[in-house]
């Protein structure tokens, strides 16, 4: 028997639930791109944009995804043959990684506990050891969506400022801005990327890539930027149309015109708080039915935790089983568990994801908590009851 029917619910790390507003917002007739509402609106847009990052420095709109604003983010900063230093947690760092062979950059990739995050010491040493600086950038990402790991940035400008290592430092902060505490400005990011469909609640389909007057010199010294990834006209365009290098995404210009108006009103700082808080009763669920089970948490240490995410192990075949139970008995899409495959794992069958990110709330993380017991029961996956109980307790604590 299927009790699917309802309104169905994507709860996966992206992308995320789009708002209601969101999407009324977006449901218009065409706007004149030439002049009128659309252009006008721009200004207060890109300004409400930065005000996310905490950054007074500049921003690119590109009409992408994620890995688009990867791409525009090294063609604004590193030629081919330059060498850049990647830092990897997981999956999103590698990925990133390839999309800098892909261009012809060479790269170096230290690489750290999955579900862990950065050995200083070991970053520091291979900073140290480049004294002739052909790093020109080190590549960090800020909650590795694959691990729900999350990584800190300020010390990685702490050990480039202490060694005057002149390298761009760069976040992907893709999977967890408006989700995270992320400061651009405050914790010396030079470049940092992310997408319309996670944390800023959009449909996908926009990238944004922030850089600061540093990345900006960086991109005074290469000798070729190709015209449609140049962020230097998009960042201070003379015309509307130069703001996107052609037609612009009417639509979803408005819907994250909404999106930005959701998120200024209820205040980052409340926003990282209520992500915070559905995020422990989240983690709460998962220990306790962990603990007469096979189920883990991806990162153990929950300071090192991301509040957009939980990445979990539960063994093969179960975490596809669970997944497919929840969204054909219950109508509620769990994400697939990423960059975990094995030998004895090739498809990732022992992980699954649950995103709770964005437009999220306590109702809707305690009904995918019990979807998720119920699925266990249904399953006769082993774990101790009363997971949704203790996700419960930490909703009545606030
Ligand atoms: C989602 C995500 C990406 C990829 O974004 P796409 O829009 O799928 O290209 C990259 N990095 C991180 C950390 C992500 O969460």
């Amino acid at each position: 028997m299927s009790l699917a029917n309802g309104r169905t619910y994507l709860a996966i790390p992206g992308p995320s639930v789009v708002p209601d507003a969101v999407l009324r917002s977006m449901h218009r007739a065409s706007p004149n791109i030439y002049d009128g509402e659309l252009p006008d609106m721009m200004p207060d847009l890109v300004r409400d944009l930065k005000r996310v990052a905490r950054t007074d420095g500049h921003v690119a709109i590109y009409i992408c995804n994620g890995h688009g604003t990867w791409e525009a983010a090294f063609a604004n900063t590193v030629a081919a043959g330059e060498k850049v230093l990647v830092l990897s947690t997981g999956f999103f760092a590698e990925r990133w990684a390839d999309m800098a062979k892909s261009r012809g950059i060479e790269v170096d990739v230290l690489r750290f506990d999955v579900g862990g995050t950065f050995d200083l010491q070991r970053v520091r040493d291979a900073l140290a050891a480049d004294g002739a600086h052909s790093y020109k950038a080190v590549l960090a990402v800020h909650v590795d969506t694959s691990s729900s790991n999350r990584n800190e940035f300020a010390p990685l400008r702490a050990i480039l400022d202490d060694l005057g290592h002149p390298a761009l430092l760069m976040a992907d902060c893709i999977a967890a801005l408006a989700v995270d505490r992320f400061e651009m400005d405050a914790w010396g990011v030079d470049v940092a990327m992310t997408a319309s469909q996670k944390g800023l609640m959009c449909p996908p389909g926009l990238g944004f890539v922030y850089f600061n007057d540093r990345a900006a010199e960086q991109r005074r010294r290469l000798k070729i930027v190709s015209a449609y990834w140049d962020w230097t006209r998009r960042a201070a365009p003379e015309m509307f149309y130069q703001y996107f290098c052609g037609t612009a995404p009417t639509h979803h210009l408005y819907g994250l015109r909404t999106a930005l108006d959701m998120i200024h009103d209820e205040g980052l700082d409340a926003i990282w708080a209520r992500h915070a808080t559905l995020a422990r009763a989240v983690w709460a669920a998962c220990e306790h039915w962990g603990q007469d089970g096979p189920l883990r948490l991806t990162v153990p240490d929950p300071a090192l935790r991301s509040n957009a995410v939980t990445a979990l192990s539960i063994g093969k075949p179960l975490g596809t089983q669970l997944r497919q139970w929840c969204s054909e008995t219950a109508g509620v899409t769990l994400g697939i568990g990423l960059g975990m495959e094995s030998e004895a794992d090739p498809n990732s069958d022992g992980y699954f994801r649950l995103g709770h990110m964005g437009h999220v709330n306590a109702h809707m993380v305690l009904g995918v908590l019990g979807v998720v017991e119920a699925g266990f029961g249904a399953l006769d996956i082993a774990h101790r009851p009363g997971g949704v109980a203790a996700a419960a307790r930490v909703i009545s604590g606030v």
